[in-house]
């Protein structure tokens, strides 16, 4: 159990990008686009470390959101294949150095 704010998981979305292979199983318009998303967690709002990247793939013309299985396989290869180009950005490994750095510090001027 975490406390909202203090710590806890989030995410942030690191790439967008069109699927130019993929066509929407709805509207059957090519205009689907994803979002990748990386998750991690945080401490009092700090990245801490990042632990899993996840994507949601919508269609721009009919504004239908897709998941899992109801993703044409077109799509979700591409997707893939663009999540695994999508690197980890280092801002979310901030407070692994932040928060030793500053509890070193800490002892330092105070012992
Ligand atoms: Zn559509």
């Amino acid at each position: 159990m975490s406390i909202p704010y203090l710590w806890g998981t989030d995410k942030k979305i690191i790439s967008n990008f069109s699927s130019e292979p993929g066509y929407c199983p709805k509207c059957e318009e090519k205009a689907v686009s994803a979002h990748v998303y990386q998750q991690y967690n945080h401490l009092l709002g700090i990245p801490l470390y990042p632990t899993n990247k996840a994507y949601k793939v919508r269609c721009r013309h009919c504004s239908t959101h897709f998941y899992g299985e109801a993703i044409p396989d077109e799509v979700r290869d591409y997707i893939a294949s663009r999540k695994r180009e999508a690197g980890t950005p280092v801002m979310f490994f901030v407070g692994s150095v932040l928060y030793p750095a500053t509890l070193i510090s800490l002892i330092l001027l105070f012992f």
